[in-house]
């Protein structure tokens, strides 16, 4: 069976204990509950590939508490880029390095690079200072479903398979970090997430994007883009236009020709009242896409426990935040999208 505990201090010690103990402990982030092993440690780092049934081919990140831990990790962390990490770190921000050799072939793949995350949830933190390690956590859900972002929806899927979840409430942020690859000049984002290309430019000239998130039927820079991902049982259909009410249509449309299936719906509050349906969830507001991503997946989540055949979601701008909830969105939707524009 496996333990839910609060992180107090005695709690944390067992995580420690734990995790120097090469067992795989959930721990909560800013983005989405990780699955928190000892990314120094090889069988530490296989128990999350086996908890999790990852692809054997898709590398970890290595989360960190400090630039001292990841000087241990990566060549090239010169005081300059250091200035520019500062203004995303500690947070949602994953970098692609060069790998030094102390770090496992388990953690990144044989690749010549690893991903280095400072996550900014003080739980993620405390427990990787104490622990005195990288931790390597990817997001604790099983390989293809929606990722985690309470406690509840981790034991959903790893009960039984790891000793202990630690409960730090719901992910303040709810879809997962931003990939950016630091071995290109400009800068490319591998994977879309919480800091948008808009965020870097602040700081770089220019920014690249992967051109797989942009255009289909190329292969992604950063591997676990190439899988299924972020998918319910459920069959979803993601529905798309600058007019709120065309949406509401629609789907009321749906709602009359398939009276023999349960459908969810997930949709802005500006036209929710429009609809008539027992199983719809709110989106928060089409003004604050914070709000959608925070309750998405584990919205996704809840229509699979209430058995639905389809669930029907409100798509949004593929703009800033909009971009990478977007990205989410399709892959959920296995490219089931209709743009009523
Ligand atoms: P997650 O499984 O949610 O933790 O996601 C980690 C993401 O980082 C996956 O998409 C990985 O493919 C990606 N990743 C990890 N290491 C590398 C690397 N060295 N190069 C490119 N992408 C990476
Ligand atoms: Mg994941």
């Amino acid at each position: 069976m496996t333990k839910i505990l609060k992180p107090n201090k005695e709690n944390l010690t067992e995580v420690k204990k734990l995790i120097l103990q090469d067992e795989v402990v959930a721990i909560p982030t800013e983005t989405v509950y990780g699955l928190g092993a000892n990314g120094l440690s090889s069988v530490a780092v296989n128990k999350i590939f086996k908890a999790k049934n990852r692809p054997q081919d898709n590398p970890l990140i290595l989360h960190v508490s400090d630039y001292e831990m990841m000087e241990r990790l990566v060549y090239g962390l010169t005081d300059e880029l250091k200035l520019f990490l500062n203004n995303f770190w500690p947070g949602p921000l994953t970098v692609i390095m060069k790998a030094k050799k102390i770090i496992p072939k388990e953690v990144t793949c044989s690749l010549s690079t690893v991903a280095i995350r400072m996550p900014k949830n003080e739980i993620a933190t405390d427990i990787i200072s104490i622990c005195n390690v990288p931790i390597a956590a990817p997001s604790a859900n099983l390989s293809g479903k929606p990722s985690c972002t309470n406690a509840k929806d981790v034991l959903e899927d790893m009960n039984g398979k790891i000793p202990l979840i630690v409960d730090g409430g719901d992910c303040m942020i709810g879809i997962e970090s931003t990939v950016l690859d630091l071995t290109t000049k400009p800068y490319t984002i591998l994977r879309p997430g919480f800091y948008t290309k808009e965020d870097f430019l602040k700081f770089e000239d220019e920014i690249l994007i992967d051109t797989a998130l942009v255009k289909d039927g190329q292969i992604p820079k950063s591997p676990g883009q190439k899988y299924k991902h972020y998918a319910p049982k459920a069959k979803v259909l993601v529905l798309v236009s600058d007019d709120r009410k065309k949406v509401s249509f629609e789907i009321s449309k749906i709602l009359k020709e398939n009276k023999n299936l349960k459908i969810g719906i997930f949709k802005f509050d500006q036209t929710i009242l429009d609809v008539d349906s027992e199983n719809i969830l709110s989106l928060g507001s089409i003004f604050n896409l914070e709000q959608m991503s925070k309750v998405l997946f584990t919205g996704l989540r809840d229509f699979d426990k209430k058995n639905v055949d389809l669930i029907i979601v409100e798509g949004c701008k593929e703009e800033k935040l909009g971009f990478s909830i977007m990205n989410r969105l399709k892959k959920s939707a296995s490219g089931n999208i209709k743009y009523l524009d």
